[in-house]
């Protein structure tokens, strides 16, 4: 199909309606999941501070603006199929490039994202790209989008230029497109939760140790200065910026004694 205006603003329009349905599934889903779950996770809410409605608004609203971003940042994919640096498998799905390229995915973009929120932290950078985010001190699912313009370029950049990193090896899956981002959005909305539903261990086992809680990012809110990880708390180990008390403050979150929780407002 040749690239014309009409192509690009039905692709944008497209886009946006994808974006939206992910999101909405992703942020109500785990909302819904919460309410519904809210006298036994009760104990498990991570801050005593409450997330308020005007807060949940201001996250849907900017979301909403983010997703009008990616649309734009998407057509860099119509440009790199035209270029001929991304192709997508024409033929059956093949299981194996399916679990590989998927993997592979997760793991530069929680690279990816490691250092680019990290660069985001600079005084000047804060300021510009990434305030809005951290305006939910806070923070609810449907905080999963709310960036500023320019923090939302930042993070859907990325997602065309993989696909185009992976078509080096083999045509892309569109499988494995479709779970990362399903995996992305469902990370996220829950990183974004308020509520730890991890049991008890979870941080410290070799198992399950290296995956992100819902703590590990809500800490991120409330302080700010550590756990800047996205999946794996890889990079923050690695750098030395996993909070100091990560383990501690998780314990106290899903340990079964009352009261046992600190302040985090
Ligand atoms: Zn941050
Ligand atoms: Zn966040």
């Amino acid at each position: 199909m040749p690239i014309t205006f009409l192509f690009l603003v039905r692709r944008m329009i497209d886009s946006i309606w994808i974006e939206s349905l992910r999101y909405f599934i992703g942020a109500a889903g785990v909302a819904l999941l919460c309410w519904l779950l809210v006298r036994r996770i009760a104990d498990r809410r991570i801050q005593t501070r409450r997330a308020t409605n005007a807060d949940r608004l201001r996250e849907v609203r900017q979301s909403m603006w983010s997703m009008a971003v990616f649309a734009f940042v998407d057509l860099i994919t119509v440009v790199l199929i035209a270029l001929g640096a991304i192709a997508f498998n024409q033929g059956p799905p093949v299981l194996t490039t399916i679990l590989w390229q998927t993997a592979l995915l997760i793991v530069m973009h929680d690279a990816y994202f490691y250092w680019m929120h990290r660069w985001m932290h600079h005084r000047t950078m804060f300021r510009l790209l990434h305030a809005v985010h951290h305006l939910s001190r806070t923070p609810t699912s449907w905080a999963a989008y709310s960036f500023a313009t320019g923090e939302a370029a930042f993070e859907a950049v990325i997602v065309p230029l993989m696909v185009a990193a992976v078509t080096i090896v083999a045509p892309a899956e569109p499988w494995a497109v479709f779970i990362f981002l399903a995996h992305q959005i469902a990370r996220n909305a829950f990183g974004h939760a308020g509520f730890e539903l991890a049991w008890p261990g979870f941080t410290r086992s070799p198992w399950t140790g290296w995956l992100t809680t819902t703590t590990h990012h809500d800490l991120h809110h409330s302080e700010g200065r550590y756990n800047f990880g996205l999946y794996f708390t890889w990079w923050d180990r690695w750098l030395g910026t996993e909070h100091p008390r990560y383990h501690e403050r998780f314990e106290a979150v899903v340990a079964t004694a009352k009261g046992a929780k600190p302040a985090m407002a």
